[in-house]
């Protein structure tokens, strides 16, 4: 995979100290924390650095991690790991996709986030209601290497949502083979099959 049209590079990678944590979502946030434990990383987040967030005008998930990444190694001087994620509706084509946190408007009101989907998808109500969410990670370094990662969970949506734990859109995400929500699961249970927890696999396998 690439980004930007840069060609891949040789992985690289990371050493044990200050790792940056591109993201102003506290909930992301935590998530990333957690799946970096062990690795003798000291996690810092972009919003304790006073770090601008960037604007994401990528077309693509990994453009946008890219971009949160460079622009935290960049102001930082240390290696920054960004994630840029979304859930993708099969039938509203792929939206809101890169949009996912847009669509929660200017308060990241979650609940009308979900409700526009719902309403959305209800203006077809025989459409399928398969959608998936994707999680692309950029590891940036202040030289300007950068390695990127994606990884995806599929599911369907439910109505009404379900769930107080997690996060954005996870009271109305139940994935393939389960009968719970992301929004009714604990963090590690989700993290063992979401797409972020795929994600940091694949990245924790090349960049350890
Ligand atoms: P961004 O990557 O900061 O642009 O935001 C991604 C948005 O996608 C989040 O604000 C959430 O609304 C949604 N999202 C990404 N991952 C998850 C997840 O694991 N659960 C629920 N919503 C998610």
């Amino acid at each position: 995979m690439s980004g930007e049209g840069t060609e891949p590079q040789a992985i690289r990678k990371l050493k044990p100290g200050k790792l940056v944590i591109a993201s102003h979502n506290a909930g992301k946030v935590r998530e990333i924390g957690a799946l970096l434990e062990g690795y003798g990383l000291e996690v810092i987040s972009a919003a304790s650095l006073d770090l601008p967030e960037p604007e994401e005008t990528g077309t693509t998930f990994v453009m946008n991690a890219e971009l949160k990444a460079r622009a935290a190694a960049d102001l930082s001087g240390l290696p920054a790991l960004a994630d840029d994620s979304g859930l993708c509706v099969d039938a509203l084509g792929g939206d809101p996709g890169i949009f996912s946190a847009r669509w929660g408007g200017p308060d990241k009101d979650f609940g009308h986030a979900m409700r526009l989907v719902e309403d959305k998808l209800g203006e077809t109500p025989d459409a399928p209601r398969d959608a998936h969410f994707i999680c692309a990670l950029a590891l940036a370094w202040p030289d300007g290497h950068v390695e990127w990662f994606e990884g995806r969970v599929d599911g369907t949506l439910v109505w009404p949502p379900r769930g107080l734990k997690g996060h954005g859109y996870d009271p109305v995400f139940q994935p393939v083979g389960l009968t719970t929500t992301f929004g009714e699961m604990d963090e590690p249970a989700k993290n063992e099959i979401s797409h972020r927890g795929d994600a940091f696999r694949q990245m924790v396998a090349a960049v350890f």
